[in-house]
């Protein structure tokens, strides 16, 4: 079935796709007949990126596809296979119920798993990867229409698993599971940028992720502490002080949203992200943009930031800082580098927030930053080259899968000049 895109926009209203047409394959065959003959083709996910990163001439939804939802879980092997339309709202619940896990979760779990691990999309954890580490094979529909399966220990899989939507269409993800467990989220209100430059390690390390939110004040906010039942909570952190009622991040915004804390002790699904399935997450009408700095020079790159503070706070709902362990992962904005996550929620200013992105990323220059894919960034590939060392083989991958450029589109042009 094929309709058209008219009036379809992202999930923050960013971005209206320009894609002519929307196709609806009810069969992997009719899925590979879609992609063989399409001009130029991009997946549909849950559309919860702030750019073009997923725009075309043509656009496929896979939400007919027979088995897009399927959700097998293999105890033997530790591992979860899902269809390509499965998100983290729907997998964490039956992972959970099978006594299993993921290692980690983004801040909400609204979002395809698909559509999350091509943008290495991560939660917070200084031993915890991006969601994209936990892939353990994948299959895809390239542009030719044949069907490729690539497995653990195939040398195609690091430099496949964050594609960005320029390998093809990805039918199946299999995942690396672990034993269930607890956790309790405690926020902590009010800390020193002394003390997080002082303590950043034990800070960052208090828990099994941990999520320093602030507006670049005088003060930093908040911070959200995610640890196990058993480790003890102490009631002030470097100077914080405990939250004695539910918080959100977002200023003003309604902590109903939000995953509950106070330290009461819960399944891992409905601690890690910070806002609960089924309620809007973060704060809706906004942009997000994300910058990674190699950890060691985070409180460094934020000392800069600062000095942006009263140019940059009028357009800042909310910004947070994560930390996320190295990978190898080709391009991984983590890669070979354990990383600290500058992000900013910001005002849904299309045009100054470009201007705000472009002064951040001069800002940062001197600590070879790398956006995250699926936010908003300005760099362009001369700029960005120079920071994935296995780029050129990701070029001659891209030429491998889709040879005849059905899934380049302008993003992945101006921004790795693929
Ligand atoms: C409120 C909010 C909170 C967020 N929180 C976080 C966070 O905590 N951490 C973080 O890292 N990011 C976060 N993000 C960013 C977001 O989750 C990621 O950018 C993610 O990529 C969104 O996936 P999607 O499927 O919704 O996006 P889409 O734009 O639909 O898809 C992303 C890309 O993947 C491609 N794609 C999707 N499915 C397939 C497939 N089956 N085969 C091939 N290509 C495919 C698309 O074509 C597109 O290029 C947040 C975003 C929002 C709106």
């Amino acid at each position: 079935m094929t309709g058209t895109s008219g009036g379809l926009t992202n999930w923050a209203g960013n971005h209206s796709y320009r894609a002519g047409e929307l196709h609806h394959p009810r069969t992997l065959d009719e899925l590979r007949r879609i992609v063989a003959t399409a001009r130029s083709l991009r997946v549909l996910g849950t559309r919860h990126t702030f750019s073009d990163i997923g725009d075309a001439s043509s656009l496929v939804a896979l939400d007919g596809l027979r088995g897009c939802d399927e959700i097998a879980i293999d105890h033997d092997a530790a591992t979860v296979t899902v269809g390509p339309t499965v998100t983290y709202a729907q997998l964490t619940p039956r992972l959970d119920a099978a006594g299993l896990a993921l290692a980690n979760m983004a801040s909400l779990p609204h979002i395809s798993v698909a559509g999350a691990v091509a943008t290495a999309t991560h939660g917070s954890g200084d031993a915890l990867g991006n969601l994209s580490t936990s892939v353990r094979a994948m299959e895809l529909v390239t542009s030719d229409g044949e069907l490729v399966q690539i497995a653990a220990g195939d040398p195609e899989l690091p430099g496949a698993v964050v594609h960005l939507g320029a390998l093809g269409v990805v039918t199946k993800l299999t995942l690396a599971v672990i034993p269930t467990y607890r956790l309790c989220q405690r926020v902590y209100v009010g800390m020193g940028w002394d003390a997080l430059e002082e303590n950043f390690d034990r800070i960052m390390g208090a828990g099994r992720s941990v999520s320093v939110f602030h507006r670049l004040g005088e003060r930093i906010r908040e911070v959200w502490v995610k640890a196990a039942p058993e480790q003890p909570a102490p009631t002030e952190l470097f100077g914080a002080v405990l939250a004695d009622s539910p918080r959100h991040p977002v200023p003003a915004a309604d902590p109903l949203n939000c995953t509950p804390q106070l330290g009461v002790p819960g399944p891992w699904w409905q601690r890690l992200p910070h806002f609960q399935a089924g309620f809007t997450p973060s704060a809706g009408a906004e942009i997000q943009s994300e910058w990674f700095v190699a950890r060691d020079q985070a409180t460094d790159a934020l000392a800069a930031l600062r000095q942006l503070a009263d140019r940059l706070r009028p357009l800042i709902l909310v910004c947070e800082l994560r930390t996320v362990a190295a990978d190898e992962l080709w391009l991984s904005p983590n890669h070979g580098r354990d990383s600290a996550g500058l992000h900013f929620t910001w005002r849904r200013e299309p045009a100054a927030v470009a201007a705000a992105c472009a002064e951040v990323e001069r800002t940062l220059a001197p600590f070879a930053p790398r956006p995250h894919w699926g936010k908003l960034f300005t760099a362009r590939s001369t700029e960005l080259a120079p920071h994935y060392p296995r780029l050129a083989e990701f070029k001659v991958l891209r030429e491998q899968f889709d040879g005849r450029r059905a899934f380049v589109n302008r993003w992945l042009e101006r921004t790795l000049a693929l």
